[in-house]
């Protein structure tokens, strides 16, 4: 997938890439009114959903397609970009027909790799940018299968979106952010864009800023937010919805930092990092060869490999080591285990006489 394309450039969109509007589309006079205003602050892309997978039934399912004839206004009145959420077949094609400019796959339907074949297939051969949200449960690799099944549907402009995933309980969050998984997406794929959705992830509005800003800290390349006219009446998640006006607010406090002014210390800082990891390779390197001479002892002397007591001693004087000098402790138990498990295959490897 080294030929992916932006699904918007900065020429277009400007920096980063905000998409805003409501949750859900609820009436053509909710869907004007945000959008006129969002288009005023200078906001691109609209976004809003018409078909809404709701965790019971009962709840708001999304008005369908009439909504589509409202984003179209939208287009033709505002000249914003218009998006919604499609998670199946008829989906595709009616926002096709009706000329939508952007899709995105939501958080459950990326989680069923059958429903984003079905939409991959009816997408074949179309050029129009597509957005791939996050499964709802933290699986990389179920992510990325459901943005190589719309690659190899001939779509080139694709982006994730990170809106976090869900636990079980009651947390801070309404999804957590496991930064760590967007961050091994982008090592994966240097060249797919990242768009953070702080509403989803925090489910608060207090919570919009500060996580907008984390995205934007750690290079995401756009920001995905719900906006609402008249948040308290919102049909679905009236919580983490803000106004155009707040939204406005928000983005005008954030603070864009530029990734490609390298300055010179970071570079000085890089290099540093460089010959640290060097030198943490050699000198477990070193240990591991330690080890195997240990590993031959024991064999010569008849002795077994792990010794439970000599392990647990190692395992508590690091770790104790590590707090005071200001490592969590977590942190060098899951370093010592890791080194252990090693040591202990190297050992075997003497045993079994296949030492290199
Ligand atoms: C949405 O963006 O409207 C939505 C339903 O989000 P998610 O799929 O992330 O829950
Ligand atoms: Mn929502």
């Amino acid at each position: 997938m080294n030929d992916l394309q932006p699904i918007a450039t900065a020429e277009q969109v400007g920096r980063p890439i905000v998409i805003a509007g409501p949750c859900s589309a609820e009436s053509e006079e909710q869907i004007m009114t945000t959008a006129r205003a969002l288009a005023e602050y200078g906001i691109k892309i609209f976004r809003a959903g018409i078909w809404k997978p709701r965790t019971k039934p009962g709840g708001f399912e999304g008005i369908g397609e009439p909504g589509l004839e409202w984003l179209k206004r939208v287009k033709e009145e505002t000249g914003m970009l218009v998006s919604t959420e499609v998670a199946n077949k008829a989906h595709v094609e009616a926002a096709l027909n009706a000329g939508i400019d952007m899709l995105w796959i939501g958080a459950r339907t990326s989680a069923n790799p059958f429903a984003v074949q079905e939409i991959a297939n009816s997408l074949n051969g179309c050029d129009i940018p597509v957005m791939v949200k996050n499964p709802v449960n933290p699986d990389l690799e179920l992510w990325i299968g459901a943005i190589e099944r719309i690659y190899n549907a001939g779509i080139r402009r694709i982006a994730a979106i990170h809106r976090g995933f869900t636990v079980y309980g009651k947390h801070l969050y309404r999804n957590m952010p496991q930064w760590h998984i967007p961050i091994e997406l982008h090592r994966r794929l240097p060249g797919l864009q990242i768009i953070c959705d702080p509403s989803h992830m925090g489910g608060k509005r207090e919570l919009i800023a500060p996580l907008s800003q984390q995205a934007l800290d750690m290079g995401f390349d756009g920001l995905i937010i719900e906006s609402h006219c008249d948040p308290d009446c919102a049909l679905s998640d009236k919580s983490q919805q803000i106004t155009p006006e707040v939204l406005n607010f928000i983005l005008n406090t954030l603070v864009i930092r530029d990734n490609a002014q390298s300055t010179e210390s970071l570079t000085l800082l890089r290099q540093q990092i460089d010959q640290i990891d060097n030198d943490l390779i050699e000198i477990l390197a070193k240990r591991m060869r330690v080890s195997r001479e240990i590993g031959q002892y024991k064999k010569d002397h008849s002795m077994q490999i792990v010794h439970t007591n000599r392990y647990d001693d190692i395992l508590k004087s690091r770790v104790k080591l590590a707090e005071e000098m200001g490592m969590s402790g977590n942190f060098m138990k899951t370093v010592i285990e890791a080194i252990h498990e090693e040591s202990v295959r190297q050992q075997i490897e003497v045993l079994n006489n296949r030492a290199k």
